[in-house]
């Protein structure tokens, strides 16, 4: 069989990841190399709206000026056979938390006698138009078809009709939305040694994360707020179920020595 000699080895030491990798801390916990600035440095929070904020709220163009700026607008979700079973088993229950466009496109599709897949799935072509053999979630317009906009008193809010259906059901989001949703911004990464890095998408490593620069210089990431929660406490629930409860309770174990160093307790 085939191994990494210490030739090749210091190849990769020096493309982007291994780079990265020779730049920032990381610690093993139960196998996994947990980038530690990333997870236990760094704060974060979905909130739904600081990656909404329109450019010019006070022009006359006001109506005209486009919302942009989150995660659900253009992204690219792959879908396994089983991610879309189990959205097409919740299909009914998720609908009334959608859109009102993309409620009646499914709807619509629905009545013709489609395919409850094909509603809300699409296959991935090059720019030749070849079919890849992936499915991905289906656009409308530029977003997924699943993203909803709320205006509230606050302001606009970006939802997802998935996550809605899941609260309300008392659902964990992984049993009905799919892995690339639920994780983002985490991710994992394929080291050659065999074990993986878990980090998340950013300006730094989004080019060995393969993530989108535009997904990954997100406000949410780029800035978030100072006095928000670090990203472990919020992806808890998340961390906990893909690594298991002694994995988390490990993590949490690092976190004061890895705040204490940079002085961000
Ligand atoms: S861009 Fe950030 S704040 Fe906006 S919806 Fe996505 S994760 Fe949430
Ligand atoms: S399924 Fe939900 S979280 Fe995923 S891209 Fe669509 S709206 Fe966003």
């Amino acid at each position: 069989m085939f191994t990494i000699g210490s030739e090749l080895k210091g190849y990769f030491d020096y493309d982007g990841l291994g780079l990265y990798l020779r730049a920032h801390e990381t610690a093993e916990i139960d196998g996994v190399v947990v980038d530690l600035r990333n997870i236990l440095g760094r704060r974060f929070l979905c909130d739904g709206c600081c990656c909404l904020q329109l450019p010019d709220l006070s022009g006359p163009s006001r109506q005209q000026v486009p919302v942009k700026g989150d995660c659900c607008q253009g992204p690219w979700v792959p879908l396994s056979t089983e991610e879309q079973e189990r959205i097409a088993k919740h299909l009914e229950g998720t609908l009334p938390y959608m859109a009102p466009e993309a409620r009646a496109f499914v709807e619509t599709q629905l009545a013709k006698g489609k395919e409850r897949r094909a509603t809300f799935c699409r296959p991935v072509r090059d720019r030749e138009g070849k079919d890849l053999g992936v499915t991905a979630l289906r656009l409308l317009g530029r977003n997924c078809i699943f993203r909803v906009l709320h205006r509230e008193e606050t302001g606009l809010r970006v939802r997802c009709a998935i996550h809605g259906y899941c609260l309300t059901r008392g659902l964990a989001p992984w049993e009905v939305k799919p892995l690339y949703c639920w994780l983002f911004p985490l991710t994992l990464v394929p080291l050659y040694n065999g074990r993986f890095l878990l980090t998340v998408h950013t300006r730094e490593t989004y080019q060995f994360t393969q993530e989108q620069k535009g997904q990954a210089t997100k406000p949410c990431l780029n800035s978030p707020a100072s006095n928000g929660p670090w990203l472990y406490q919020s992806f808890a629930s998340e961390l906990k179920h893909i690594f298991g409860e002694g994995f988390y309770q490990k993590l949490n174990a690092l976190a004061p020595q890895v705040l204490g160093r940079s002085g961000r307790t």
